[in-house]
Order: C-alpha cells, then structure tokens, then sequence
C-alpha cells in the first residue's frame, strides 16, 4: 500500500529539472511564432510530462505530437501554442473544444482563464483525463463524453471554438454554435489537413483563412460509440 502510494506521488512530480526543459521549450515555441505571452506562460507552467505514460516522459517537452492511450496523440505543443493564439481568449469567454485527449490543451486554455467545456469520443481518455485534471488543478467546467461534431447545443453559443483532431469538412453545428464576433481554429482535410481560422461576422456571414498545413489524427464518426449521452 504504501509503494503504491509511494508511487503514485513520485509519478505526479514536478522537478526543476522539468521546470528548465519547458522554459527551453518555450524558447523553441517563440522561434516558431507563437508570441503571445499568456499562452507562453501556460506552456512555461503546465507540467506537459504529467499527461503522458510516465515511461515516455523524456519526450515532454520535445516539440514533437506522441501516442497516448487508444491510438491518440497528446498534440505537439507548437499546435497547441498556435491554435491557443490564433483563438484569441479572453479570461471568462466560453470556449468549445473538440477532442479532450490527454487534457493538455484543455488545461492551456483553462490557463488562460476560458471557461472550457471540453468534448471526447473516446471513452477510455474519457475516462483517464476526467479523473487526472482535477489532481492537476486545472477544471473545465464541463467534460463530456460524446460527439464533437455536432458540438453542445445545449450551452451555445460559445465565443471560442477549437478543434484538436482533423475534421473533413467543416460541421454546421459547429459553424451555428458559434457566437457572433466569434472565431474558431479547426484544421480542415483528410490526412493532412489545412489550419484554418473562421470568424463569425454576423448570424449568416463567415469570414474563413486557411493559415498553415498541419497534421492530427481524424476527428472521427460516430460509429465506434456505445453508452452515448
Ligand atoms: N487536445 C488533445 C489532442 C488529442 S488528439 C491533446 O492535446 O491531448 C485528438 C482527440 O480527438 C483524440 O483524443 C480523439 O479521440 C478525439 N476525437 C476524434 N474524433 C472526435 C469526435 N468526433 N468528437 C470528439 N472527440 C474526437
């Protein structure tokens, strides 16, 4: 009992050591563009190795995407700078966020002061990150298990909207869940995708820039689910 215990608390440390290898991240970070210091300062603080397997933690705050449980990906952490920046939060906005994951971009943007009601499919990383975020300290207002392309109607509109997997094509209620003056960073396509940034002008106009290429897993179809709420 007590080497579990014991364990358990070794597995949630946050060394100096970690400590210096982000702020050489974010070194890495602002040389490829991510500026804006609130995101930096929650990149500089989030201990990234503690939403990973524990045997991979030599890889945390390399610049590189890595497998987490059911054949996901905890996103490379320029993605996560850059969509966190291309979104613009402001503390108290509502934001949407569409693929949970490990909970790392989730806690960047509660970092940033978001109200975040966060969206995963996967039940298993569900499940994992529902009982991790707490005990790291950083709590969306709403996690849900269930199907981000048709997002929560239920709580739009939502000033912000991020998407962290590959969407074929752009959702509709997605586009309807978004409040006006509003911008949502999705990346857009099959394998590889297009980063693009929509911003809602008014009820019926959309103002759409595709930014970059990126690469994530596919946002994927309901069809896997059982137990949907
Ligand atoms: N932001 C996460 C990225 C995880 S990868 C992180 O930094 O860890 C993308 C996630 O989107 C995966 O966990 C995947 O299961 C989830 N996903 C894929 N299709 C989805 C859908 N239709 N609805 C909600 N989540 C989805």
């Amino acid at each position: 009992m007590f080497f579990i215990f014991a364990t358990y608390v070794y597995s949630m440390k946050d060394t100096f050591k970690h400590q210096g290898l982000r702020n050489q991240l974010v070194s890495v970070l602002q040389t490829k563009g991510v500026t804006n210091t609130e995101v930096l300062a929650a990149i500089k603080e989030i201990p990234r190795h503690l939403y990973m397997d524990a045997s991979f933690e030599e890889y945390a705050y390399q610049d590189v995407a890595f497998p987490i449980a059911a054949e996901q990906t905890i996103s490379q952490p320029y993605t996560v700078g850059f969509q966190s920046q291309l979104l613009e939060i402001q503390p108290g906005e509502k934001v949407l966020e569409i693929g949970t994951g490990s909970g790392y971009q989730t806690s960047v943007l509660v970092h940033l002061g978001a109200v975040v009601y966060t969206i995963e499919r996967q039940q298993e990383l569900y499940k994992k990150t529902s009982n991790l975020l707490p005990k790291l300290g950083y709590r969306p207002k709403h996690m849900y298990f269930g199907d981000g392309y048709k997002g929560l109607p239920d709580f739009a509109p939502f000033d912000k909207i991020i998407v962290t997997c590959g969407a074929p094509f752009l959702p509709k209620p997605l586009l309807a869940q978004l409040k006006v003056g509003g911008r949502m960073v999705i990346p857009v396509g099959d394998e590889q995708q297009m980063m693009t940034l929509i911003t809602r002008n008014s009820p019926k106009e959309f103002d759409k820039q595709v930014i970059e290429e990126c690469a994530f897993v596919p946002m994927l179809k309901n069809k896997n689910l059982k137990n949907f709420s």
